[in-house]
């Protein structure tokens, strides 16, 4: 605990558990606000109060103070889209394109190695690189939710797990059936668990039949969960999908009821005006994987098409086994770089539209928009402070614009999920480094041999 800068509280005071004294506050909400000297107040993990610094110290006292002198402080990162068990896969094959990534590298290696244990080992070592990243929430699509479960617990994250659906056996179960059945199963031990949320996962158009996306359909209907799929990944996909059904897969989706406003398409790359439009018309949300997709040579996501169609443009990492980094501040840099070199145009995505991409754009993809993504009263505390006092960011004219320009996630030094300071000083409270390279290193040596 830190003494209280300038003033004492008044002796009617109202109690709080923690208060952060940045010096600049981007609360996402209203957009493009940037604050100077204020304060934000939390009490059990939700946020109580957003007001000037020197108000805040007479009308509160605080458990803990956390004064940031030379940062701003930003709602926590939302990474749309992860594989975080195959973080143990990081840098195994690249340089392949996705069919022979995925058939002659990732498959075989996912049918020898998957188990729970290889998943809350990736998912344990995803969780720390993403929170020492900003990232304070990730929306997953593996093997073993539960294990995945165990290590966000362990961590302090906050998740979206998805409800696998596809059709090949695995070690993780015998089918669609199988998967869907396994996932509702735990989603219902976890529904209490307050950092967990669960999004159907049917993977992909090319892996999941006309059978299943009915049943999807329909559990989605029942269940309101939302829907958490990759979409046009790539030409091979759209043109494989002509020849086999006679339609776009967006098409098929939506002929099958899979489109809507909860369901989140994931990379969107190979689309026409007439897909755009499709996506428009559903409310369907887009997670833009731009490393991913340029990594893999599969193409760009018109993102400015997109972002003109009304669509809501969230920001994923993809695995770290394609990506190869979980590092969303470099993603929202590189989206808005993209689309103004492609478009030819500089006034595309400027700053502030790019962090609400990365914060409550994500947390509209994944329906928590109620509960995280801005720093707005009533919403849970889940927090990044970004330091501006370094030679690659000095000096500071628009807070926004260092974020997304100059800093990288070396400068984020604080974090908090759900009101727990998870990441002090630019150190992890919950994991210990030493457990996360044992972890990384025993597997890097399975999968040698
Ligand atoms: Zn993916």
């Amino acid at each position: 605990m830190q003494s209280m800068p300038n003033h004492a509280p008044t002796p009617t005071a109202v109690k709080a558990d923690l208060m952060v004294c940045p010096r600049w506050i981007i609360p996402v909400e209203p957009y493009g606000v940037v604050l100077e000297d204020h304060a934000l107040i939390i009490t059990s993990g939700q946020i109580v109060d957003l007001l000037p610094r020197e108000a805040a110290i007479q009308r509160y006292t605080a458990e803990s103070i956390e004064t940031l002198p030379d940062h701003v402080l930003i709602p926590g990162l939302v990474n749309t889209h992860t594989h975080a068990g195959m973080t143990l896969m990081r840098g195994i094959a690249d340089d392949q394109p996705l069919k022979t990534w995925l058939e002659d590298w990732i498959w075989p290696l996912e049918t020898r190695w998957v188990s729970t244990d290889m998943v809350r080992d990736g998912t344990l070592l995803a969780c720390a690189e993403m929170l020492l990243s900003g990232i304070t929430t990730f929306n997953d699509m593996y093997f073993f939710p539960e294990a995945a479960a165990e290590a966000v617990d362990q961590a302090g994250i906050r998740a979206s797990l998805g409800i696998l659906a596809f059709e090949v056996p695995t070690a993780y179960g015998h089918g669609a059936d199988d998967y869907l059945n396994r996932g509702l199963a735990t989603r219902d031990a976890l529904r209490d668990h307050p950092r967990l949320s669960f999004m159907l996962a049917p993977h992909a158009p090319y892996t999941v039949s006309d059978a299943t996306f009915d049943k999807v359909a329909t559990l989605a209907a029942q269940t309101g969960l939302g829907i958490h799929i990759h979409v046009h990944e790539t030409q091979q996909e759209v043109d494989d999908s002509l020849r086999q059904y006679g339609e776009r897969p967006l098409e098929r989706l939506a002929r099958l009821g899979i489109l809507g406003p909860q369901t989140l398409a994931v990379h969107a790359v190979a689309l026409n005006d007439s897909d755009i439009a499709l996506m428009a018309r559903h409310n369907v949300h887009m997670a833009h994987c731009p490393t991913a997709n340029l990594k893999l040579g599969s193409g760009m996501a018109p993102s400015s098409q997109l972002h003109a169609a009304g669509i809501n443009i969230a920001l994923g990492t993809d695995g770290a086994a394609g990506n190869n980094r979980l590092d969303l501040l470099s993603e929202a840099r590189l989206a808005g770089l993209l689309a103004k070199g492609m478009e030819q145009n500089p006034g595309l995505f400027p700053a502030h539209s790019l962090i609400y991409m990365a914060t409550l754009g994500g947390a509209r993809a994944l329906g928590l928009q109620d509960q995280i993504g801005s720093l707005a009263i009533g919403k849970r505390a889940d927090l990044c402070a970004i330091a501006l006092d370094s030679t690659a960011t000095l000096p500071v004219f628009d807070p926004a614009s260092q974020i997304i320009h100059c800093a990288g996630r070396e400068h984020v030094t604080h974090v908090w999920v759900d009101g727990q300071c998870v990441v002090k000083k630019k150190h992890l409270t919950e994991i210990s480094h030493g457990e996360i390279y044992a972890k990384a290193k025993t597997w890097e040596n399975r999968f040698r041999g």
